[in-house]
């Protein structure tokens, strides 16, 4: 373990880029996620023992989104879905979370399971396996958290399905391929949904703990193996933050996954999971307050994955 006082550095870490939260713009094109105060900032660790630590909204509920991948993968992974390498790929893709450009050269193979395309993959699969994705997904962040209040918020998924233009032309395209086993209405449903669950920060520092512990759940049962725990933190570290995923490695060096309500999850492999909110984003669709939250945090601790 670390001697590191966690809550003092939460602490100084949110003292020092004070200037940062405000900066970048909330995500306009899901409108429902438009209106959330973007002066907002919440920062949480959970270690491997389920201690928490937190600072300023770290209890607040905000939207999910991209975070969510993360989740369907280790349960898609869980449910012995393997093959699924054979139909998304593990590369970063350089390019936008919604780019349609690659998937038409590529064969309808996304490149990872981080972007939209690969996660429409991941949960048409988790789809399959479990007969209820959303319901999979949403009864294992409660597990985790240990908070059976976590749920969707409808009205943002709603809001999703009806400008929902573009994840539905990746979709369809894919079906065009054959690389979509349920009928894609249904995909596109239980992905909207996925996307619009609503957690805090504290809540999602514990729910991502299994990836701290090597594929441990909260109650000691293994999700994972640990090597399947690894290649998620190396998928998170190479392809969750969109085209940013260098510079993130870069700041940060952590595994860590983006959404665009801009939360971002980030794994310290051992130690601790931390969660960081605050809803400006940058051109790629990561939080600016998150990112250099996480930055400072690795800087002042030295604690990273290099
Ligand atoms: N629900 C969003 C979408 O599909 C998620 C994108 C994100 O968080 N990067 O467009």
């Amino acid at each position: 373990m670390t001697d590191t006082d966690y809550q003092a550095v939460l602490e100084e870490v949110a003292a020092d880029i004070a200037p940062r939260i405000g900066q970048g713009r909330p995500a306009g094109y899901i409108p429902a996620l438009a209106d959330v105060d973007p002066r907002r900032f919440g920062m949480a660790l959970a270690d491997v023992d389920g201690q928490v630590y937190g600072v300023g909204d770290w209890g607040e509920p905000f939207s999910t989104q991209s975070i969510t991948k993360v989740f369907t993968l280790a349960l898609a992974l869980a449910h012995g879905g393997h093959n699924l390498w054979q139909h998304v790929g593990r590369e970063p893709s350089g390019n936008p979370f919604n780019s349609l450009v690659q998937l038409e050269y590529e064969n309808g193979i996304p490149r990872n399971p981080f972007i939209n395309a690969g996660a429409l993959v991941v949960t048409d699969r988790l789809l399959g396996m479990t007969g209820d994705a959303r319901g999979a997904l949403l009864e294992f962040l409660r597990a985790e958290s240990g908070n059976e209040a976590v749920d969707f918020a409808p009205h943002v998924a709603e809001s999703e399905a009806a400008h929902g233009e573009r994840n539905a032309a990746l979709a369809y395209f894919m079906a065009s391929c054959g690389n979509m086993l349920n009928p894609v209405p249904a995909v596109l449903d239980h992905y909207f949904w996925q996307c619009s669950i609503e957690m805090s920060c504290g809540d999602l520092a514990l729910a991502g703990r299994f990836l701290a512990r090597h594929g441990l759940r909260a109650d000691g049962s293994r999700l994972l193996s640990s090597s399947e725990a690894k290649q998620v933190n190396a998928i998170m570290l190479t392809c969750g933050t969109y085209d940013a995923a260098g510079n993130f490695a870069y700041r940060v060096g952590l595994p860590g996954k983006s959404g665009i309500g801009g939360g971002i999850i980030a794994v310290l492999p051992g130690y601790a999971t931390l969660c960081v909110w605050s809803p400006g984003l940058d051109e790629h669709g990561n939080s600016v307050a998150g990112v250099a939250a996480l930055d400072r945090f690795t800087t002042l601790t030295g604690l990273s994955v290099f």
